[in-house]
């Protein structure tokens, strides 16, 4: 067939899921990608780690960098707490339109402010699209050359405050050596990191959390 992954992967969740029930829609793409087809979510065994940091920080603002199917989304917004705000940015116009049919699928579509478009164009915008805000939680998960980048960025637009979050995924594999090195020797940040495995494999992976210092 002439479907995409993505597209499969919508699919899964219309057949599997049950509509406003955000827990079916991330067991039922999990299900999926552990048993038909391998996909770039941060999948469940991340998964529960991000749900452990997210619950300890709960944000009532927080930034996403890497949409995808929005299976990230919909583990994150389900655990907001009322009245958050939540943004995530994805630049690929195809799994931006799978991720919006999962996250309305999921019933969160009013949780969530997904906007089309590259990292580095939006992060300088953050602030006239959605007032003078500092995001408490920064999940990333977008290219890894950019992660650098984009931490840099929000630290210039003045997008982070004194104990901000970022947990960035996937330091492991594929590897984010540089970030990795800009986060834990710099006296900005106070940094961890949670091991664990790529999504779906036992391939070693792991999310670093650090804590900004201001
Ligand atoms: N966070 C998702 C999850 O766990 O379900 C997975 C995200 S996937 C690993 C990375 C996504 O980031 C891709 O969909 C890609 O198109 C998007 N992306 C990569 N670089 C980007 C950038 N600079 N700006 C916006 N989106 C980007
Ligand atoms: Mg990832």
């Amino acid at each position: 067939t002439g479907s995409t992954r993505a597209e499969r992967l919508l699919k899964a969740v219309q057949k599997n899921a049950r509509r406003g029930d955000p827990q079916s829609v991330i067991s039922a793409i999990d299900h999926y990608c552990r048993h038909s087809e391998w996909a770039m979510n941060v999948g469940d065994e991340k998964g529960s780690i991000l749900d452990s940091v997210l619950s300890e920080v709960s944000p009532s603002c927080a930034l996403e960098l890497g949409t995808y199917c929005g299976y990230s989304t919909v583990r994150i917004a389900r655990l907001l707490p009322p009245g958050a705000t939540f943004v995530t940015v994805e630049f690929n116009p195809k799994y931006a339109k799978v991720a919006r049919q999962v996250i309305e699928f999921a019933g969160l579509q009013d949780k969530v402010k997904l906007i089309e478009g590259a990292s580095g164009d939006l992060i300088p915008k953050m602030k006239e699209l959605f007032g003078n805000v500092t995001f408490d939680f920064v999940f990333l998960d977008h290219w890894k050359d950019r992660y650098v980048l984009d931490t840099k960025l929000l630290e210039d637009c003045g997008l982070l405050r004194k104990g901000s979050v970022l947990l960035a995924d996937n330091v492991i594999c594929p590897g984010t050596p540089e970030y990795l090195a800009y986060v834990r020797n710099n006296p900005r940040y106070k940094s961890t990191y949670y091991k664990s495995h790529l999504e779906y494999t036992k391939v070693e992976d792991g999310l670093e959390k650090s804590v900004f210092m201001g």
